[in-house]
């Protein structure tokens, strides 16, 4: 059975097609959504998903979230003594969702779809790529979040025809795609985004206005408190509770003191203005491309958790000067779109008719020097592909070389809309030996071709004597070699994760300890007896027992904590 995976920022998904229809599927606590959280706990197991998102406050150190905004750089986490990469920690996720895929399906789970951010490059895709071979599953394609979503949407109204666009603001990605339904084919007219741009940044808003009024605090508490994400998850209730009321009480304790103020909707929606500019940009462009007035839309579909913000969904309104479509679950829209992708892959017969059509977000090239009106400019970008051409593609530049004698021809390959190559992103080099001739004379046909997947092959063809050089392009320093992936699964293979029969007792342990710190005096106590109760239970490995003794405790800690669970 092939599986279809939400890999989000902040919570994933992961969903199967059966009987016709996307079922998401629950972990071992019984949610549809599992936090993309993973942590180490004082015996050295690694935490995966709600258990390890408690103790973000309690245990910053050994705790990582929002890693999925690293996929593709080299930057490393550290989780006590351990060092992990971004895809290390996201295998972590990927391999707790496959457990409860099968233990779901009853049967192994090897293949998936895998959803990705539009805009995501060609590093950060490899690194997804790499994240799910670490967990043992084998992608069977990448699919952009945007798409997954329309796709979903798309076979769930069944118009005979429609023009939507598709606005996913997740934790940390922003991605818009303008969509055609037409009868069973779902077709990508153009997609745009920004990949570090998401809910999570509304958060670090919340956290910013807080420490400004807290007068009372050094520069260094603040820096401190800001470093040690210990007011992240009074921020992330905030910004929950302003989408229900007018203002909300941020409070957090630090050392001796509590410091305690009132932040208004009107304050944050203030504070959010550069962010709520920029989600406008890509929706322009992305209609722009599609060639396209708002006017000609059928519906605008809003997905991802942080579309839920009034303050994001009035900025919608007004900009389309109509209200967005509500009906639609933001938060798993695209994980059953990656399902129903997984069954188009399989072949389900109740799919038979679909079609899915998608396009490059973004332009690929080369940087070239340019020769105008006698003058040499260096630092060109020339596209190859250019942004918004549906895939698969496959196109061919011709260069030539600059200066007599050249012996090779360097092609650095890049993605981005700049004129100036360097201010686009690398992706990587090539270098292509030819013979030393005057300048002009050597010339060589440079074809690129863009998978289904968003991944890229380059081929150099020399014209003169049809030499090819087809190696994909160097690896850029941060895609994992074929050694560090094998290192990786070693280490992977080596680490202690709890079981999933034990992630429910586990979660309610750290959920307890961590209301412990948030609250004082007699309910502490009351905590303290609660949590003692319940361990004593553990220890009696009485099955029976400890099921009653957590149906207890979990609805003795809901009594006290009123804050989210996801
Ligand atoms: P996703 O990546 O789609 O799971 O979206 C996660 C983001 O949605 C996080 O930044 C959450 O804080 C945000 N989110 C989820 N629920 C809400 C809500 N009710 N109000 C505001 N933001 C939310």
């Amino acid at each position: 059975m092939m599986i279809g995976i939400d890999l989000g920022t902040t919570n994933s998904l992961v969903g199967v097609f059966r009987d016709g229809d996307a079922t998401l599927i629950p972990n071992a606590l019984g949610h549809v959504l599992t936090p993309s959280a993973v942590g180490v706990d004082e015996q050295g197991n690694m935490l995966v998903g709600l258990p390890a998102r408690e103790r973000i406050a309690t245990h910053p150190d050994h705790t990582a979230i929002a890693f999925k905004r690293w996929m593709g750089t080299d930057k490393t986490l550290m989780l006590g003594k351990k060092r992990f990469r971004p895809e290390e920690l996201s295998a972590l996720v990927l391999g707790a969702l496959k457990r409860d895929a099968e233990a779901f399906l009853g049967e192994p789970v090897t293949e998936a779809v895998i959803s990705v951010p539009a805009y995501f490059n060609e590093a950060q895709r490899k690194a997804t790529k790499t994240a799910a071979e670490l967990a043992g599953l084998k992608v069977e394609r990448l699919l952009n979040e945007p798409t997954a979503a329309g796709l979903a949407y798309g076979l769930a109204e069944r118009q005979e025809m429609s023009t939507f666009l598709v606005f996913d603001l997740g934790g940390g990605t922003f991605d818009v795609s303008v969509l055609e339904y037409f009868e069973g084919v779902v077709e990508v007219r153009a997609s745009a985004g920004d990949t570090r741009l998401g809910g999570e940044d509304f958060v670090q808003v919340l956290i910013r206005l807080f420490l400004e009024r807290c007068k009372a605090l050094s520069a260094a508490d603040r820096e401190r408190i800001e470093r040690d994400q210990s007011l992240w998850r009074i921020a992330e209730q905030a910004k929950r509770d302003l989408g229900e009321h007018e203002q909300v009480v941020m409070r957090l304790r630090f050392g001796d003191a509590t410091h305690e103020h009132t932040i208004t909707r009107a304050d944050f929606e203030a504070a959010c203005a550069d962010l709520l500019q920029r989600l406008r940009h890509p929706i322009e462009r992305a209609l722009k491309d599609a060639q396209l007035d708002p006017g000609a839309l059928t519906e605008i579909v809003l997905v991802g958790g942080a579309s839920r913000m009034p303050v994001v969904r009035q900025m919608v309104t007004r900009l389309f000067g109509r209200l967005p479509l509500r009906h639609i679950n933001p938060d798993e829209t695209v994980a059953r779109g990656a399902a129903i992708q997984a069954a188009l892959k399989a072949r389900d017969a109740a799919l038979d008719e679909v079609v899915l059509t998608d396009v490059m977000p973004f332009s690929l090239g080369i940087i070239i020097s340019q020769e105008t009106g006698g003058r040499r400019i260096p630092d060109r970008f020339s596209p190859i592909i250019e942004r918004n051409t549906p895939v698969p593609v496959s196109r061919v530049g011709s260069y030539c070389t600059v200066r007599d004698q050249q012996a090779a021809i360097f092609l650095d390959i890049r993605q981005g809309e700049s004129p100036v190559g360097s201010d686009n992103l690398k992706l990587g080099e090539l270098e292509m030996p030819v013979a030393a001739l005057p300048a002009g004379e050597a010339n060589v046909d440079v074809r690129f071709t863009y998978d289904v997947n968003g991944l890229l092959d380059i081929e150099v063809t020399d014209t003169r004597t049809g030499h090819k050089v087809s190696t994909v392009i160097k690896q850029s320093e941060n895609v994992m070699t074929e050694a560090q992936i094998a290192e990786a699964l070693a280490k992977l293979a080596d680490l202690k994760v709890h079981p999933r029969e034990k992630q429910e007792n586990i979660y309610l342990v750290n959920r307890a300890k961590r209301l412990y710190e948030d609250n004082l005096g007699e309910v502490r106590q009351q905590i303290l007896d609660w949590l003692s109760r319940f361990e004593g239970i553990l220890e009696s490995q009485d099955e029976r027992r400890i099921r009653q003794a957590r149906t207890d405790f979990a609805a003795a800690l809901d009594s006290i904590d009123r804050g989210f669970i996801l």
